[in-house]
């Protein structure tokens, strides 16, 4: 499980200062699927990365056990970051010079992932990408993009993906297929904190928390 606990980010700009995140409290159990909801620059980006262990919170902990997430060393941190943590983004930063594949296999460059081709055969398979494995992401359609960010994050074998809007720029059947390997992701055990706006993903939670104001509320 991991635990939030009085999460507070504060962000100081030429504008003065905004508080991103305030006093958020939150179990994440292993295995779950949460969605987070709430307008545009209510924090819900910030508690994600945060979570995620790429950004420091200016007070409060991430517990991931009877760890700190930011108490950690560096090196640790990392390891969480790169080995435990899948990311998947709105938009997929996909490498425009790389096959999908040769995307994939640079996890490789972090330390202590092995990831081989036919590992990233196999995935691009479950993905149904089997047939782009060579090409570039320009030959990709937007919904084969998305699913190739998803596979990098899937490669790692994770335990937890953290997904801000993933389904954002998607047309209806290629948002649902997203959302069923999420849901496939977490039947086998996987635990998912997914941004999203409308209702297209609601059956699939086990809970819904909607932000405002760096505030969080839980409606499900
Ligand atoms: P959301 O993802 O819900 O749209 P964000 O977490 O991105 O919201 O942002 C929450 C608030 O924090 C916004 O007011 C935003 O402008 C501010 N913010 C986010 N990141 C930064 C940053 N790096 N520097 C300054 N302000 C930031
Ligand atoms: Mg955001």
């Amino acid at each position: 499980m991991i635990v939030v606990h009085q999460l507070e980010k504060t962000f100081r700009s030429g504008k003065g200062q905004v508080t991103a995140v305030d006093n958020v409290s939150l179990n994440i159990t292993n295995g779950s699927f949460t969605l987070v909801k709430g307008p545009s620059g209510c924090g819900k980006s910030t508690l994600l990365f945060t979570i995620g262990g790429m950004l420091k919170p200016s007070s409060g902990s991430v517990l991931l056990g009877d760890k700190d997430l930011y108490k950690m060393n560096e090196r640790q941190r990392v390891a969480y970051r790169s080995n435990k943590v899948g990311y998947v983004f709105q938009s997929n930063y996909l490498i425009p010079y790389l096959t999908l594949a040769e995307n994939i296999l640079m996890v490789n460059k972090v330390k202590g992932v092995k990831v081989t081709m036919q590992d990233v055969e196999a995935l691009l398979e479950d993905l149904n990408l089997s047939h782009r494995l060579h090409h570039k992401p320009s030959e990709l359609s937007v919904g084969e993009k998305q699913r190739a960010g998803l596979a990098r994050a899937l490669i790692i074998q994770p335990d937890m993906i953290l997904a801000d809007e993933p389904t954002g720029n998607l047309d209806p059947d290629n948002a649902n297929q997203v959302l069923e390997y999420l849901d496939a992701f977490r039947k086998q055990g996987g635990t998912v904190v997914m941004v999203t706006h409308g209702t297209s993903a609601d059956h699939l939670a086990d809970r819904i928390i909607i932000m405002k104001d760096g505030n969080i509320n839980q409606i499900k």
